[in-house]
């Protein structure tokens, strides 16, 4: 494309540089199902190994039809580099492990899906690296909890179940005085919310939601912003500032500039050390998948905000519900950053709490006929889940409470059907919720 265009609905269709593939024409972005590349000659070969050149070597690190999904979502989000990886699990892992190793420590928002709970309270804390919990209501938390050994923020755009938006400038501009850069998962807002434009220096996927669309395939990404100096403060990034024994002693900050013209040290280091060593890359059938969602995410994410809208208008007012979660219902403070950070809707998931309790919650469940009941969210279809026995069942209560799960918490991801088809199975299944007791939920 000659003209850059920055419209969301444009770049998901013609980001990057693909126009069609170059050795056929087709313009479906082809399945590269290939592991290897052949190398044109041994200096050819040398130069790819030694980043003299850039090019492929291996799928384990790159693969075309994953480069071009990598391209959009990089200029979706409004970054210069992006690396895709098997699941959005790998993206937040490899996010902190590009910049932390043992005996370092991350500061977090709360407010967190609970897998990124479990993988930060876990397995990364076995690994030696200390993740310090920060409550994003007041941004100044995070910088409470900063010391010699904090190498990034961590948060979410949009956490269920809390669903207040994260203070991004704030914690953003806060980190930047100390050359801490703010890693964002933007799972739950991909076009409504551009985390690069409010400071991030990293921003995160799990593809597997809205961006993929369709319960089709699992996969992740992780985009440099390129706005993060990684240099300026060499004992608060040492793994960009000090040479790399396992790659001939290569400074990551200085060398990537210089190689490829672009400030994506992150990238690059995620790409050749990560998943050159943890593996874990996403499957070019995978990325395919993701690529024909990703064509339809800003259509999607307008008519999924629109619907939730309309449903918390309806859930306000029905005689079963006690509560109702949303971005915009908040007090003040809080909801005015639904107004500061999202454009052109204010999310597609809703949590509720029911007049019955828990009881009423699994009664609802089991009584909605379209919705269907399972742990994703960001498909095309209408989604709920009792998160408190399933997605955050293996927190003990003490997270539980951090993570703002009640026990009668019901998560709602609102599709894209039509309007009044929603409104007619929450307005039956809510009418059961209070009548009999039904087995319980899983
Ligand atoms: N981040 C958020 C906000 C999520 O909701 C999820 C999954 O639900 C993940 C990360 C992990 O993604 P995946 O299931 O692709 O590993």
């Amino acid at each position: 494309m000659t003209k850059k265009r920055n419209n969301p609905e444009t770049i998901a269709i013609h980001g990057g540089d693909y126009r069609s593939d170059p050795a056929t024409n087709a313009v479906a972005v082809p399945i590269y199902r290939t592991t290897s590349y052949q190398f044109n000659n041994t200096e050819h070969a040398a130069n790819l190994f030694a980043l003299k050149e850039f090019g492929n070597i291996y799928t384990r690190i790159m693969n075309p039809t994953n480069d071009v999904l990598e391209k959009r979502v990089a200029a979706l989000e409004g970054g210069l580099s992006c690396v895709t990886v098997s699941s959005g699990q790998t993206a937040s892992t490899f996010a902190v492990l590009n910049v932390a190793q043992a005996g370092d420590n991350i500061v977090s928002s709360t407010d967190l899906y609970g897998g990124t709970v479990s993988l930060f309270t876990h397995t990364l804390s076995k690994l030696g690296i200390e993740i310090r919990y920060a409550d994003p209501s007041n941004p100044e938390n995070f910088e409470k909890l900063i010391d010699d050994k904090t190498r990034a923020f961590y948060g979410e755009t949009l956490p269920n179940p809390y669903l207040r938006v994260f203070p991004i400038k704030e914690v953003s501009d806060i980190g930047r005085k100390y050359n801490i850069p703010l890693i964002m998962d933007n799972t739950a807002a991909p076009v409504i919310c551009r985390p690069i434009d409010h400071g991030a220096a990293v921003v995160i996927h799990s593809l597997t939601k809205y961006i993929g669309g369709h319960g089709t395939a699992v996969a992740g990404s992780i985009v440099d912003s390129g706005n993060f100096d990684w240099t300026a403060d060499p004992k608060r990034q040492p793994l960009f500032n000090e040479p790399d024994e396992s790659y001939g002693g290569v400074v990551w900050g200085k060398a990537v500039p210089e190689l490829t013209g672009a400030n994506v040290p992150f990238a690059v280091r995620a790409r050749v050390c990560l998943l050159r060593d943890l593996g874990s890359a996403l499957a070019p059938d995978n990325a395919f998948a993701i690529i024909q969602g990703l064509e339809t995410v800003a259509l999607r994410m307008r008519q999924h905000c629109a619907n939730a809208e309309y449903v918390v208008n309806f859930l306000k007012k029905h005689k079963e519900v006690t509560k109702v979660i949303y971005s915009t219902e908040h007090d003040k403070p809080i909801a005015n950053r639904a107004k500061k950070y999202l454009r052109g809707g204010n999310g597609p998931m809703i949590g509720i709490e029911l007049k019955g309790g828990i009881e009423a919650g699994k009664k609802f469940i089991e009584s909605l006929k379209m919705f269907y009941h399972v742990a994703n969210i960001g498909d095309a279809r209408s989604l709920a889940i009792h998160p408190a026995s399933t997605t955050h069942s293996q927190l003990n209560e003490k997270e539980l409470a951090a993570s703002g799960v009640t026990q009668s918490y019901v998560r709602l991801c609102i599709g894209i059907e039509h309007i009044d088809d929603i409104i007619e199975d929450l307005d039956q299944a809510l009418n059961k919720s209070s009548k009999g007791n039904l087995k319980a939920v899983s």
